[in-house]
């Protein structure tokens, strides 16, 4: 196993991941056309950068969307990545998205600083393979029913194919708790941070399912040693073409940034 050795560090843009200063990856769900993108990414840098300055900032969006039904939304796919592009480029700002299909993994890394594997993808095997070829960092949902050996093993397929920017992202697991979408079970972080040599990033959006619980996942993540959070923001949470129950609005979003910077957690 390659997990042993020097904690892993690495840079996406002027973002640190796996430093000292937790990493905030966010954005929305999905990339639902070019303005809301360019607003959102905006939006993040001055509640991120200009007001808390902050370094280690990413602007997430989905544009393959991996979703249960297959009359919901899928993305907007390669168009969604120019748009992505674009709002990176006019703010500064690193930019991620998600890759579900090994033949898409070319042109993500022709828009994208980074990417992200969903929980569904997690042991895609011949994704992870042409991920690592691709050599982009990649950040590595756990998927919902996995264990914490499964994903440490996938995140070895991408380190055996040579990459050495691989992250983690813990999203909660299904479970007996009917009043969120997952269950976040916050162990995992320092069992990580003891057991991997890999960055740990919360996404505290997907497992809360609604935006009153993210800011107290929020809190416990960063409190618990997360490397990290992904969060979802959106112009119009209730409008969202995906997770609209579970988007924070603007104003949420820098609330909650406000809180943690309050309790010191960032
Ligand atoms: C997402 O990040 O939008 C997503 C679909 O997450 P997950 O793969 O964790 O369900
Ligand atoms: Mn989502």
């Amino acid at each position: 196993m390659r997990e042993s050795g020097e904690p892993v560090r690495f840079h996406i843009g002027r973002a640190m991941v796996g430093g000292e200063e937790p990493v905030i990856i966010a954005g929305p769900c999905s990339i639902e056309n070019p303005e809301m993108i360019l607003e959102t990414a905006r939006t993040i840098r001055k509640v991120l950068v200009d007001e808390l300055g902050l370094r280690n900032v990413i602007i997430r969006g989905g544009a393959w969307k991996p979703r249960t039904s297959p009359y919901s939304f899928q993305g907007h796919g390669v168009k969604a990545l120019e748009w992505l592009r674009e709002a990176g480029d006019k703010t500064g700002l690193p930019v991620m998205t998600e890759v579900m299909d090994p033949r898409d993994v070319s042109v993500a890394a022709e828009y994208v600083d980074a990417i992200w594997v969903g929980a569904r993808n997690m042991q895609n095997t011949p994704l992870l393979r042409e991920l690592a070829r691709a050599g982009k960092p990649v950040f590595l949902k756990r998927h919902f029913g996995a264990t914490i050996n499964e994903w440490l093993c996938s995140a070895e397929y991408l380190l055996a194919g040579g990459l050495e920017e691989v992250a983690l992202i813990e999203r909660g697991t299904r479970c007996i708790n009917e009043y969120a979408r997952f269950s976040l079970d916050i162990t995992v972080v320092p069992i990580i941070r003891k057991l991997s040599r890999l960055p740990i990033v919360v996404d505290v959006s997907h497992p809360a399912g609604r935006r009153d619980l993210v800011p107290w996942l929020a809190r416990a993540a960063l409190a618990a040693g997360a490397h990290g959070l992904m969060i979802e923001v959106h112009p119009e949470p209730e409008k969202a073409l995906s997770d609209s129950k579970q988007q924070l609005s603007f104003s949420e979003f820098a609330e909650t940034m406000r809180m943690l910077r309050g309790m010191r957690l960032l």
